[in-house]
């Protein structure tokens, strides 16, 4: 990795700035970012978590906006059910997902990361407000840390980890209930606590994993856990547009607008707003998770002395260096194609899926049969799928023949959510029946409505091809 922005120290090659040189965890504090672009971030992050915190309990269409109820195999997305049968749906989805996120990242480097990972959002939103809140600014933790135990700190620690606590264990209940249901965890939490011990004894384990997370281990998921963090170094390259810092304009440093020095007046307080603790101006480094925090630090200090702002801005590596714009090439144009043009195949792929899915196979190893002095009948397995949230009637007619279809069982009413299996026999006069293979369409009807057609094959005697 190229040190353009500063010549002289390297020592940021060494280790992370979060270990010391015995290997030791260097505990941050960062100062809280102030501008427009935390603004905007504000903005996002708290209607994201509102989002997390209320889908389990919002409804639409009578289902939550959000469901993943393992265990019977039923989830809802946004008031739509999706069964096992869409599994093909699914795995469509992740894999347009997983190439959505490389060719995104190659693009647009690591805004994810800084803007929507739920670990920035929940650290820098939720639980880092709240400390600001009670243990004051950054200078004062770091007082406040370094300060022997007396009352005040005592209190402020047990205030501060209790509320803490408190949120890792409502949000651990959220995760629950997009996995049960509202319904079900209200039950589980009036219950006994004895009745459902391995539920809870789940809940106490993943609260304190994640009361670890953002009490304690922080900014090191992103550091040295984080899988996509780590990709970061085979996915950019000079055309990547991230958080940078321009070294033509900003070095060398010292009294900016002197005519001697560049615009950075090494004030580092670009430096003192990085939740992972790196200078920006050492060049793109892997712990950088395009919060944009430094560019609103930056941007204020030229705002003051009169500068452009932008010295630290979202850049590409090439136009740092070409002293230009950033331009989007033909590449960064193609890859862009190829993520709307995913994206749209994967809407399409959720638009087309019909809300009744329904089969109709013929039954293995079964042929012909006679049925009557004057017709044949052929059997067939057929399967309806009620994807909607009521349940339905459906009536099955035979659109290429006049034949006949006869359903054996109870008439083919489907209640919400549910698989209703039936064997049925088609029926056609031998005059119908030309040759071994017939062809033929059969329609679906939901109140009278055609809503699919199914092609299938009648099998007749064999005397009947032509030679
Ligand atoms: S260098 Fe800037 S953008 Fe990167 S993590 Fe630090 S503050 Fe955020
Ligand atoms: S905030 Fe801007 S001026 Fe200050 S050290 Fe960082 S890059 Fe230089």
């Amino acid at each position: 990795m190229e040190n353009p922005g500063n010549y002289q120290e390297t020592s940021f090659r060494d280790r992370p700035t979060t270990f010391s040189k015995e290997g030791k965890r260097v505990w941050l504090y960062p100062k809280m970012p102030q501008g427009k672009l935390y603004n905007i971030r504000r903005v996002i992050a708290w209607t994201l978590l509102a989002f997390f915190y209320a889908a389990p309990f919002l409804k639409l269409k009578g289902e939550p906006l959000i469901f993943l109820n393992f265990l019977e195999r039923k989830f809802v997305l946004f008031g739509n059910t999706f069964y096992p049968q869409d599994f093909h749906l699914l795995v469509l989805a992740v894999i347009a997902l997983v190439v959505f996120i490389v060719l995104f990242t190659v693009i647009y480097g690591r805004i994810f990361c800084g803007w929507a990972c739920p670990q920035t959002i929940f650290m820098e939103f939720l639980y880092r407000p709240i400390e600001y809140l009670i243990d004051g600014n950054a200078d004062k933790q770091k007082r406040l840390a370094q300060q022997d135990m007396d009352a005040v700190k005592a209190l402020k620690r047990i205030l501060k980890h209790s509320i803490y606590l408190v949120i890792s264990f409502i949000t651990i209940l959220t995760f629950v209930a997009y996995v049960t249901g509202t319904e079900r965890l209200g039950h589980i939490i009036s219950g006994w606590p004895l009745q459902n011990f391995g539920m809870l004894s789940g809940v106490l384990a993943f609260t304190g994993a994640h009361y670890f997370v953002f009490a304690w281990f922080r900014e090191q998921v992103c550091i040295v856990v984080c899988p996509y963090g780590r990709l970061q170094g085979v996915m950019l390259d000079v055309n990547t547009i991230q958080v940078a810092y321009d070294y033509k304009r900003g070095e060398p440093r010292g009294k900016g607008g002197d005519g001697k020095h560049g615009d950075c007046i090494n004030c580092r307080k670009c430096v003192a707003v990085c939740p992972t603790g790196i200078d920006i101006r050492n060049g793109t480094q892997l712990e950088c998770i395009n919060c944009t925090a430094c560019i609103d630090a930056c941007n204020s200090v030229m705002h003051v002395m009169n500068r452009p702002l932008g010295l630290i801005r979202f850049a590409s590596e090439k136009s740092i260096s070409e002293g230009r714009e950033i331009r989007f090439n033909a590449r960064a144009i193609a890859y862009s194609a190829v993520l709307v043009a995913l994206l749209s195949v994967i809407v399409y792929l959720f638009t087309i899926r019909g809300s009744v899915e329904t089969t109709i196979i013929r039954a293995q190893g079964t042929l012909f049969q006679e049925y009557g002095p004057d017709s044949f009948s052929n059997l067939y397995n057929l399967e309806i799928v009620n994807k909607t949230n009521s349940s339905v009637k459906v009536e099955l007619k035979l659109l290429s023949s006049g034949g006949e279809i006869l359903v054996m069982g109870d008439s083919l009413k489907v209640d919400k959510g549910e698989v209703a299996q039936r064997n049925l026999l088609i029926v056609l006069k031998k005059t119908e029946v030309h040759s071994s293979n017939n062809k033929l369409e059969i329609g679906v009807y939901q109140s009278g409505k055609l809503i699919d057609k199914i092609p299938t094959t009648f099998v007749g005697p064999n005397s009947l091809d032509k030679p």
